[in-house]
């Protein structure tokens, strides 16, 4: 049983991870971008929400994001583990998490944090703007994502840090390559996927 976060700023490639290792892992890899923007796309009440705040690189509020994943946390799948990708990313939903978790008597058993620098991660973004055309992705709201993210979410790493779980991996290099320091870095921790 693995359960699994992945952090990082936008552009550092957690999306593209998380596919990955969900993969190897035999996880389930829950994404709240993912889920909005299924939403937004499905033209649902949770997505006319979630797109006036992630059109201007806001955060969905929290009682509305942490409904959303308790409920996902709570399907079958997730019982044999799971890989959070983009949540918790403020400090009640951390709250929120550790709530849910401990009355499962459950806890984390890595927290994976991503680094990219500043230049690297805009750029990714811009390239993806371009190719994909992701209405959260023009320069500016891409801007304003960073700010978010340094304000409210990269202090979390410290709260898990104090915990003793955080493995921190260089994300520069090719896809690949990040997977395989992803990996290896778990496998020095137990996990691996092979485990019941
Ligand atoms: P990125 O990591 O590149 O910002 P995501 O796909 O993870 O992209 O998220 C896209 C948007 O979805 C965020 O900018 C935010 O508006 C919303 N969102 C995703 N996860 C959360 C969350 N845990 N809490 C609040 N809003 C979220």
């Amino acid at each position: 049983m693995t359960r699994l976060l992945l952090i990082g700023p936008p552009g550092s490639g957690k999306g593209t991870q998380a596919a990955r290792l969900s993969a190897r892992l035999g996880i389930p890899a829950i994404s709240t971008g993912d889920i909005f923007r299924d939403n937004v796309r499905g033209g649902t009440e949770l997505g006319v929400l979630a797109k006036s705040f992630m059109d201007r690189g806001e955060y969905v509020p929290d009682s509305v994001t942490n409904d959303l994943v308790r409920d996902r946390l709570a399907a079958a799948d997730a019982d044999s583990g799971f890989l959070l990708d983009g949540y918790p990313r403020t400090a009640e939903q951390v709250r929120t998490l550790d709530e849910f978790l401990a009355t499962r008597g459950h806890s984390l058993d890595a927290v994976v944090q991503l680094t990219a620098d500043e230049d690297e991660t805009v750029s990714r973004l811009l390239r993806r703007a371009a190719e994909q055309g992701r209405t959260d992705d023009t320069e500016d709201v891409i801007r304003h994502r960073l700010e978010v993210y340094a304000r409210e979410t990269a202090p979390l790493i410290d709260v898990y840090a104090s915990r003793g779980v955080v493995v921190s991996i260089d994300g520069l290099g090719s896809m690949d390559e990040v997977t395989d320091r992803i990996v290896d870095a778990l496998g020095g921790l137990g996990i691996d996927g092979k485990a019941a």
